[in-house]
């Protein structure tokens, strides 16, 4: 269970009404079902792509009856999401050839960011990895001391200058102590200030030049947070993020106050980029590695 809110206002529950009476896949019920995805969050493009391909089958096999519809559309979905998800993870795994694996983690303040990486280090520090943060979001005060407090809580070293410091030399100081301490994975957060780009830019550029003074092919993973309640603001910041830097991950957060969730087959199939975590609560151990059978069958519930 991905933890989506069990509510009647899933896709699947939606489509299950819009059927009732029907037999028979027509125009009208593929029309209700677009609309059904375009209101969770699913995207237009996306949208219009998964209604195409449910559009190819009914005319290739004349007759779909309605009680295949649900069938139909999960199998596209899970087929989608698998075009970027080349795997899923078993767990909180980190690539054995990559000592310390370092993370980068990007996303605008409000996303739950610090939240994430709190939950990430908590996961890491449980599966038996040791874990060095680096709180690189100086902009803010709250990041850093929430990021401190973070480290309390799980027991995890954090590198911090305070607040207005040099986002970089934090980061600097965060890779030499995890290569020093011979840790496993290194979480460096970033701030993500979106309306002056070319600043985040140098930013993130820097951040990221400095990290390969230690580490060759740092940083490992670019991991840009989205808020899962946000619908078309995620979509958006998406966009900013990966026109900025290289992003190669996805965390997807507050996906227990929403029932929609299609976001996440939106962004995936949008940005070509995998899922990787989600966030389904404000606990430390609600944090889940994705799954996207188990994702689309929350949607089914
Ligand atoms: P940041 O500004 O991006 O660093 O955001 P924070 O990590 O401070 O999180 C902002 C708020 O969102 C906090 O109240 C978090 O507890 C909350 N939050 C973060 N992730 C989740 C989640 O997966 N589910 C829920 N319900 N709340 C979350």
């Amino acid at each position: 269970d991905q933890g989506l809110q069990k509510s009647s206002e899933n896709i699947f529950s939606r489509l299950g009404k819009a059927v009732v009476g029907k037999s028979k896949v027509d125009e009208e019920i593929l029309d209700e079902l677009e609309e059904i995805l375009i209101t969770s969050d699913v995207g237009v493009d996306t949208t219009i792509k998964i209604i195409r391909r449910i559009e190819a089958r009914v005319s290739r096999d004349k007759y779909v009856n309605t009680a295949e519809l649900d069938l139909i559309l999960r199998e596209e979905v899970i087929g989608l999401l698998e075009e970027n998800q080349s795997v899923d993870l078993a767990d909180f795994d980190l690539p054995a050839d990559k000592k310390p694996y370092v993370i980068m983690v990007v996303g605008v303040n409000g996303v739950g960011k610090t939240t994430t990486i709190g939950k990430l280090a908590h996961q890491f520090k449980q599966a038996g990895k040791s874990v060095v943060l680096g709180a690189a979001d100086t902009f803010r005060a709250a990041a850093v001391d929430q990021l401190i407090l973070w480290g309390k809580r799980v027991d995890v070293p954090v590198i911090s200058h305070g607040m207005n410091t040099d986002p970089a030399s934090v980061a600097f100081d965060t890779v030499k102590k995890a290569v020093e301490m011979n840790a496993d994975v290194v979480i460096v957060d970033t701030a993500g200030r979106l309306h002056t780009k070319v600043n985040l830019m140098n930013e993130l550029t820097k951040i990221k030049r400095v990290m390969q003074k230690f580490i060759e092919d740092a940083p490992h993973e670019i991991l840009l947070v989205l808020d899962g309640s946000t619908g078309q603001n995620a979509f958006l910041q998406a966009k900013e993020f990966t026109k900025a830097t290289d992003i190669n991950a996805l965390a997807i957060t507050k996906l227990d106050g929403t029932a929609k969730g299609g976001v996440v087959i939106g962004i995936s199939d949008q940005f070509k980029i995998p899922v990787k975590y989600i966030g389904v609560g404000e606990k430390m151990t609600d944090l889940q590695v994705f799954n996207r059978k188990e994702f689309v069958d929350s949607l089914f519930k």
